[in-house]
């Protein structure tokens, strides 16, 4: 019988990656507690209607990336792409947003059928934020920082770039949307096929076409600076001034669309080149559009999301993952004889009672004085309370500093936390 393979693009976190996911996740969790953003846990699977609507019908997701199945009850259901719309959706449908403002995040798992590749896989894992009620540039700008201080604090920032670009309201949209088609059919020939495709059905995403030539061909392309509305131009500049005097630094990239339909006014990517072809870690921006999509009433709404694996790689590739962190074990107990054997989980659940902050492994099994204490070496633990029939009968136990030079000493099982205390633990 063959074995079984895990789905391809859908990947085992093993006990060795966790301690560095646990990591990320708990530096992007003590950021978002430190600005008072709540979490909302969704669920996986949504209507597939959603997604149609709320990401749009012709964007890549929709078109060719979903997992959609039906189920036993014939209805179209779709493991989520993304996680904004099953968020405005649970919003909605528990009257989070009328007269409310909302700072939300949420974190788990998304499904897009992609070719796998390193930074690109079908099931990836994000952390996102939705903020609702707030129009300013103000709350863009706060979301910018929230993400710009955790680069930092992660000690990536220096290889990352911001990348700002707005999109003006879905009016200005519209009309520059028109102009770049009669413009773009004129050169309609020498577009790559994909662009040609999506001329007549998201011809905005040709100007963040990867091909060359088509790029070139847009240098001449009408720009969008001459179509924009007042509103969201001085909302633009806002922001802009906001980020200044925040002093960070970010380049205005006017071919910066992202890949979603309901984005308006501000976008905003952080790329690195660390990584090739999959550079950008976090994306969002503002989607005033898609509350009212969904069936709400119009709903200022802002918001990003991060790949969690890009980040995981980047933190790889820069060697700016601390050491301690696949640390697990502080102390390592040792029970040989059978007295010894018949006490040792008392003597443990002391200890975890006597110092919550301990983490104290036990060797379980049975096994040499020898082999046990080789155990103790391989775990990682600063130290190792060994415990012989004789300690037991006297309620007493050796400890055993394995990293440092202090002498193993007895220790009565009352003076044990104090003990361990004074050799740091
Ligand atoms: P890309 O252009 O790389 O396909 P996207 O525009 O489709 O990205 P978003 O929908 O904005 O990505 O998702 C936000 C973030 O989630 C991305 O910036 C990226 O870090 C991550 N991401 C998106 N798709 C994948 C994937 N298939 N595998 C791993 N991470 C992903
Ligand atoms: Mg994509």
């Amino acid at each position: 019988m063959s074995t079984l393979q895990s789905i391809r693009g859908m990947n085992d976190i093993l006990p060795s990656d966790s301690p560095l996911w646990q990591y990320l996740e708990g530096q992007v969790k003590s950021v978002l507690s430190q600005y008072g953003y709540r979490e909302i846990r969704l669920p996986i699977v949504e209507a597939t209607e959603l997604f149609a609507r709320g990401v749009g019908e012709h964007t890549d997701i929709v078109e060719k990336e979903m997992y959609t199945f039906n189920d036993r009850n014939d209805d179209s259901l779709t493991l989520r792409p993304e996680g904004t719309a099953g968020c405005v959706r649970a919003a909605l449908q528990h009257g989070l947003l009328h007269n409310q403002i909302q700072r939300l995040w949420y974190h788990g798992p998304m499904f897009r059928y992609e070719r796998p590749q390193k930074g690109r896989y079908r099931q990836f894992y994000q952390i996102g934020v939705e903020t609702f009620g707030m129009a300013g540039a103000d709350i863009d700008a706060e979301l910018i920082l929230l993400t710009h201080r955790l680069f930092k604090n992660l000690c990536v920032s220096e290889s990352l770039t911001l990348h700002l670009n707005t999109l003006g309201s879905s009016e200005a949209r519209a009309r520059y949307r028109k102009a770049l088609v009669d413009y773009l059919e004129g050169v309609k020939d020498k577009l790559d096929d994909d662009s040609q495709r999506r001329l007549y059905v998201n011809p905005m995403r040709i100007l963040d076409s990867k091909s060359a030539s088509t790029q070139a061909l847009l240098n001449d392309a009408p720009q969008f600076d001459d179509y924009i509305d007042e509103e969201s131009k001085l909302h633009f500049e806002q922001l802009c001034k906001l980020l200044d005097s925040a002093g960070v630094a970010y380049v205005v990239n006017p071919r910066l669309v992202r890949g979603l339909d309901y984005y308006t006014k501000t976008v905003f990517e952080w790329m690195t080149d660390a990584l090739g072809a999959q550079g950008t870690v976090c994306g969002g921006g503002r989607y005033d559009g898609l509350v009212p999509m969904l069936g709400g009433k119009p709903t200022p709404a802002s918001g990003f999301a991060m790949g969690i694996e890009r980040i995981l790689l980047l933190l790889q590739a820069l060697n700016v993952v601390p050491e301690t962190i696949h640390k697990t074990i502080d102390v390592f107990l040792v029970a040989a004889g059978n007295e010894a054997e018949a006490v040792a989980l008392k003597l443990a659940e002391q200890v975890r009672s006597d110092k919550p902050g301990i983490r104290l492994q036990m060797n379980c099994g049975g096994g040499s004085f020898k082999n046990q204490m080789k155990k103790a070496d391989k775990s990682g633990a600063s130290v190792a309370l060994i415990l012989g029939d004789e300690e037991a009968r006297s309620e007493q136990v050796q400890v055993k500093d394995l990293q440092g030079n202090n002498e193993q000493q007895a220790s009565s099982w009352s003076e044990v936390a104090e003990v361990l205390g004074r050799l740091g633990l």
